[in-house]
């Protein structure tokens, strides 16, 4: 039985509301599983997985849906060793990436990516990663980084894999310096996602503007003291903090998820490069109706349906802010795995009254909380959705969030229904 630590947060800006901390125990993916999508978002690229079994058949089950295409990330299995076998393992890890490039020639980036198995743990992966790139300079970019589960949850797998990629960009490829952008949009978006933002930033006069990650290792952006930063996603603390070690400029705003969130994160970035409100509201007008009419259709079936959020994800804040505002839910329970209160300050304002908020969680106390609570619909982990399902609690897997295209005007509607259906489908099986 694990013993919860409560303490007051008082980090957060003084109009922003507190948030207790409790420790404890957590069931959450470590951060290999953002390897899931960040390898579909980087085309070029291959993720070698330092590890072992138990990290093979992670990614092979949780990635699963690639079988049929041709995969790029693999793991490379360490048996157990002693630090002096350890030598062999540095030739072993040599051997299998010479292999790999060898036989795939597309690949422009190569991440090797640390796990929590004790003899990954003894292997210094940033010195292997030196000591390739060096081999291959001028033909792929090594990255390194961990996606331990000691160290990471799913999420934070993303921010550390796009902090290394905010250190590497520091030294180009080929030798070639690239023009920093004006804005850089951190976070991985889906492809459809991302080309609407391009076009309304296109519109609004905003630009060249860089997407991290990119679709290619080749574009990968580097922040120089002139470039604007516009987080897409809730849970980039270290990418936010080597953007900024770049010289770069990180704005404040909620994150983009319905009307209001999309909203406000354009216009933050509208404010910051000088476009006039008449211009901000004529580009903007026909995609916010849009979003509000879809959203609106989705508010019938959600209003005063009761929502309380596990932690999982890190989006725990900004959806509730969304499902509270514009969905008319009563959010009854959050609590996040952590929250930056620099990031988060935009939601946390527009938050105003709050329910119970904690950071961190500890499991068994949590969902105590939620069995007594017995909301409508509870946001958490995939693997405690089943137990809460066989209590008759409905609940929506939080990852499913991560995949799924929700950013922006044209997904509003999309993700208010993504609440909506499991309800529906409930009230369903009641009849
Ligand atoms: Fe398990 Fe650690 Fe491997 Fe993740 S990194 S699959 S937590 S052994």
């Amino acid at each position: 039985m694990t013993e919860a630590v409560l303490a007051t947060d008082n980090r957060a800006a003084s109009t922003a509301p507190a948030i207790t901390v409790e420790r404890g125990q957590r069931a959450v993916f470590c951060g290999l599983t953002s390897i899931v999508w960040l390898h579909r978002k980087i085309q070029d690229a291959f993720f070698l997985v330092v590890g072992s079994r138990t990290c093979a058949h992670l990614l092979q089950s949780a990635a699963g849906v690639m079988i049929f295409a041709e995969p790029r990330f693999a793991t490379a299995i360490l048996q157990d060793r002693d630090l002096a076998g350890m030598a062999d393992c540095h030739e072993e890890l040599d051997r299998v990436v010479e292999e790999l490039l060898s036989r795939r020639p597309e690949i422009k980036t190569l991440f090797l990516v640390g796990s929590c198995p004790s003899e990954v743990i003894k292997l210094d992966l940033n010195n292997a990663a030196s000591r390739l790139q060096s081999r291959h300079s001028g033909r792929v970019r090594m990255v390194a980084y961990s996606g331990s589960g000691i160290e990471t949850t799913f999420t934070q797998g993303e921010d550390k894999c796009l902090t290394e990629l905010v250190e590497s960009a520091r030294a180009p490829v080929n030798g070639s310096q690239k023009e920093s952008p004006a804005l850089i949009i951190a976070g991985t978006l889906s492809d459809i996602v991302e080309d609407q933002f391009q076009r309304l930033f296109d519109e609004l006069g905003i630009g060249p503007i860089a997407f991290l990650p990119a679709r290619s290792g080749d574009a990968m952006p580097r922040a120089g003291s002139n470039t604007r930063v516009l987080l897409a996603q809730p849970y980039l603390t270290e990418t936010a903090q080597a953007l900024r070690g770049q010289g770069a400029k990180v704005l404040n705003a909620p994150f983009p998820l319905g009307a209001e969130g999309s909203l406000l994160w354009l216009k933050a970035a509208a404010d910051e490069f000088g476009v006039s409100d008449e211009r901000f509201e004529e580009v903007t007008a026909a995609p916010l109706a849009r979003a509000r009419q879809a959203v609106g259709y989705q508010r019938e079936k959600l209003r005063g349906k009761r929502i309380a959020f596990l932690p999982d994800s890190q989006l725990e804040l900004s959806l509730a802010r969304f499902l509270a505002r514009e969905c008319d839910m009563n959010v009854e329970s959050i609590t996040t795995p952590f929250h930056d209160p620099q990031i988060m300050a935009s939601e946390l304002a527009l938050f105003g009254e709050h329910p119970d908020m904690i950071e961190g969680g500890d499991l068994e106390s949590r969902l105590d909380h939620v069995r007594a609570l017995r909301p409508d619909l509870t946001v958490c982990g995939m693997g405690i959705a089943n137990p809460l399902e066989a209590e008759g609690l409905r609940s929506k897997w939080s990852i499913e969030l991560i995949f799924s295209p929700i950013q922006g005007f044209d997904q509003a509607g999309d993700l208010a229904g993504l609440f909506s259906r499991p309800l529906a489908r409930a009230a369903q099986l009641e009849v």
